[in-house]
């Protein structure tokens, strides 16, 4: 775990979940009061605390927790965390507030889904509902004239928030602008069934109208080229919802999909050795997001 500066007062969390690195972080903004951007899974609660003591931000006076999404890696110990956070709430989408107050279907769910990486990620803790604020647009005051703005960026999850603050100008898209590999400045899909393909490039279009100087991913990190890595997006999974629809209607197996996306997709060519040596993305991003995609295309078919 480490903390390092990347803007005016805001800082980065590396949350080393599982003994991973550069696979989640959480951010904090110090404005008029501390104001935290994803808590991150629930076993990693304890790092995020003691990453908020190397900042010197003390527990009772942190005001908010936004969470882009209640997905395990994003929000799953925000509950956990609550409980040394006296006097904060939560900011989440709407459709992601009963989650949060009741875990127990989350928590099934996000094992078949994910698998052993669930395990790694930890169970949720269920969040006080009287301590949730549900927003899908607005603002918050983080004091000397900034403010962060809440956007919705559905596609990934029917409830994915972004959110830009005004110090630096950077945009949180949780995972509406897919996984970004620091290792080699590219994104990746973060795609996983239900996807919804249509949702998720007017969400981009959003995002890139936002015009924003930085993206902060919570996989992984600052990234500079903002509008290239969104541009770079939203083309690569037109590309591989093109080929899962092809793949489809031609009855070519899941394999067979998977391997046609490594090769029609430079940026899988640069980093397929990585993605696929690595234990959670062989899983996340060669599994759980092209299957986001055939589900995707067979639906397209049916209807
Ligand atoms: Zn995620």
């Amino acid at each position: 775990m480490y903390t390092k500066e990347i803007g005016k007062n805001l800082f980065m969390v590396e949350l080393e979940t599982g003994g991973f690195k550069n696979l989640i972080c959480s951010y904090v903004i110090k404005g008029r009061k501390p104001f935290l951007v994803e808590s991150g899974p629930a076993n990693s609660i304890q790092n995020l605390l003691t990453a908020l003591e190397q900042l010197d931000v003390k527990v009772e006076d942190v005001e908010f927790v936004a969470i882009t999404h209640v997905h395990l890696d994003h929000s799953g110990g925000v509950g956990t965390l609550l409980k040394s956070l006296p006097n904060a709430k939560v900011i989440v989408h709407p459709r992601g507030m009963p989650h949060l107050i009741d875990p127990e279907r989350l928590w099934p769910s996000s094992r078949k889904v994910l698998g052993f990486v669930s395990d790694i990620f930890g169970k949720p803790e269920p969040v006080p509902k009287d301590r949730v604020i549900p927003v899908t647009e607005g603002s918050f005051d983080l004091g000397c004239g900034a403010k962060l703005t809440v956007f919705e960026t559905i596609g990934h999850a029917s409830h994915n928030l972004s959110f830009q603050e005004s110090f630096n100008g950077g945009v949180f898209p949780g995972d509406a602008a897919g996984t970004y590999l620091p290792e080699f400045d590219v994104v990746v899909p973060t795609t996983p069934p239900p996807f919804y393909l249509d949702a998720a490039l007017a969400s981009l279009d959003k995002l890139i109208s936002l015009k924003p100087t930085v993206l902060y991913f919570s996989h992984f990190g600052k990234a500079l080229n903002a509008k290239q890595l969104l541009e770079d997006y939203k083309i690569q999974i037109q590309l591989w919802a093109e080929i899962a629809e092809e793949g489809v209607k031609k009855n070519w197996s899941f394999e067979q999909i998977r391997d046609r996306i490594i090769v029609e997709d430079n940026v899988m060519g640069l980093i397929k050795d990585f993605v696929m040596s690595h234990r959670i993305y062989s899983k996340t991003v060669l599994e759980n997001c092209v299957k986001g995609f055939i589900e995707f295309a067979k639906q397209k078919q049916s209807s």
